[in-house]
């Protein structure tokens, strides 16, 4: 004679409760992958004018950006989340520009280096595109012509506080 079988547990109206560990961990995701995120940033240059000269500046061993986890500029937009848009955008480079952009992969911020890539600088004219967020989403704007190293440091750090702070989906659908 066989055993008698133990009734399988039936799962209460309304779903299954996740347990707390669960949520804790969904609520600590977004708070490490953003910490991993901020330190490894890759940065695409897209350098066009003098501004050009204090992006070496700020890269060189005296400011040396690599303390901030953004020392690798990569010249491929497909290896970089970070386009720094560094100097005067003409009309005619503005289509480069999208595209570069839409060729970068998700997720992927942008910084506007000098007063010319923020809002065109002194040149308001009609061949200059008066800000390069006119083309593609801007994350930090750096003023100057040309901005001091110091200056740069300060809109990546600000950027890396802002990363940290973000939503971070890697993988579709919760869980
Ligand atoms: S902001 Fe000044 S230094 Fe930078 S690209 Fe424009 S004119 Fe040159």
């Amino acid at each position: 004679m066989s055993a008698a079988r133990a009734p399988i547990p039936i799962a209460p109206a309304g779903g299954v409760k996740k347990e707390p560990t669960f949520d804790w961990f969904t609520t600590k995701k977004d708070e490490i992958v953003g910490w991993a995120r901020k330190f490894s940033l890759f940065p695409y240059p897209f350098v066009t004018a003098c501004c050009g000269m204090e992006f070496m500046s700020v890269s060189s061993t005296i400011y040396d950006t690599d303390r901030f986890g953004a020392a690798l500029p990569r010249f491929t937009p497909r290896q970089s989340d970070l386009l720094m848009v560094v100097g005067t955008i003409s009309h005619k480079q503005a289509p480069v520009l999208a595209r570069i952009y839409a060729q970068m992969c998700e997720p992927k911020w942008v910084l506007a280096f000098g007063a010319c890539a923020t809002s065109g600088g002194f040149y308001d004219n009609y061949a200059v595109v008066q800000g390069v967020d006119k083309i593609i989403p801007v994350d930090m704007y750096v003023p100057g012509c040309p901005p001091r190293p110091e200056m740069v440091i300060d809109a990546i750090m600000k950027l890396q506080d802002k990363i940290a702070g973000q939503h971070h989906v890697i993988l579709k659908g919760e869980f």
